[in-house]
């Protein structure tokens, strides 16, 4: 099969050898894959020959002796890109990214950047009418989300503030929209990210290198935030200084160097951090429900979609600072 297979400069179009499942496993024929920072990432760490992409959908084309009686080839579906042991708490509890023996797909399991991808029968999804494929292949960032506000509690009537508008930062914009948020304030020095998160539903998108958070919070709606979710990385510091006291910060985004900060206002105002990761089983099964009754619609993060070919330019080119955001690989452009 074709993939895109990780090299010395970036990705390159290779033939390799078709997946090998385990009895326990699927074969999907792949219809879209999508591109995510993490792919970026990963791509520094991961050894050359790697196949990365973990957010895809695709017909089945085999199904292991273990996978499931209720898979049939043919079905189109989309996974968490885990493969669990099967057996342990966290898999018996369909949190299988938990598990402690996971292999992730995308990272070190091949991933979906190639024609045909291996996914667990327990951690498949069936699509249903409504999500197409490339839909499905959307599933994974809301996914996260979900995970990232299920995570501070309820949110209906709470005023939210999402700190950094990727798409990570976007998909908590629509839940807290879904969820009943008093009100959603989003802050990011991208113009396009801002427009981004009033189209997801912010009422207001604020440029933090012109206004002031805490300023706006209080001539806007005389209030600090119940909830911050910090998708940025390093603000930390600005999520605690905009919180109220007894409101919640959650750490969405991974700093990517240590992120120091003075724990006196936190104290003061018993500030509650969460630091979630991943998503469960359950959150994939919710996120599909609401992308079938149209409550969330993220097709519009998707920014450019390209043929497998020209896949490895369109995953230079987001290394450069680049008006792309999605990039969902179509299978059927040639
Ligand atoms: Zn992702
Ligand atoms: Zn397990």
């Amino acid at each position: 099969m074709k993939a895109a297979v990780l090299g010395p400069d970036g990705l390159t179009i290779e033939t390799v050898p078709d997946p090998t499942p385990l009895p326990d496993q699927l074969v999907l024929h792949t219809s879209c894959a999508g591109t995510c920072g993490s792919d970026l990432n990963a791509g520094l760490f991961l050894p050359h020959g790697s196949v990365l992409g973990h957010e895809f959908s695709g017909h089945i084309v085999h199904v292991g002796r273990d996978a499931g009686s209720h898979w049939r080839a043919g079905q189109l579906v989309t996974a968490l890109p885990a493969l669990g042991c099967g057996r342990c708490a966290a898999c018996a509890g369909n949190d299988p990214v938990h598990c402690a023996s996971v292999r992730y797909v995308g990272l070190d399991a091949p991933g979906g950047f190639a024609e045909y991808v291996a996914v667990g029968g327990r951690e498949a999804r069936l699509l249903p009418d409504g999500v197409n494929a490339e839909l499905g292949a959307l599933v994974e960032p809301p996914a996260i989300g979900l995970h990232q506000l299920n995570s501070a509690g309820p949110v209906e009537g709470k005023l939210v503030v999402v700190i950094g508008c990727g798409p990570i930062g976007l998909a908590a914009v629509l839940w807290a929209k879904v969820f009943g948020a008093r009100a959603v304030v989003a802050s990011d020095p991208v113009a396009s990210r801002r427009a981004a998160a009033v189209r997801a539903g912010a009422e207001l998108a604020i440029d933090p290198g012109a206004d002031d958070l805490a300023t706006v919070l209080r001539d806007r709606f005389s209030a600090r935030a119940d909830i911050v979710v910090e998708c940025a990385g390093d603000l930390i510091p600005e999520a605690i200084r905009i919180v109220r006291r007894g409101g919640t910060v959650v750490v969405a985004a991974m700093s990517k160097r240590p992120v120091g900060f003075e724990t006196k206002f936190a104290h003061m105002r018993e500030v509650a951090m969460v630091f979630p990761s991943w998503y469960h089983g359950d959150e994939w099964t919710t996120t599909i429900d609401a992308l079938a009754s149209g409550l969330i619609e993220p097709q519009w993060m998707i920014s450019h979609r390209v043929g497998l070919h020209d896949f490895p330019q369109a995953y230079a080119d987001l290394k450069q600072p680049t008006d792309q955001s999605k990039v969902m690989i179509d299978f059927t452009i040639a």
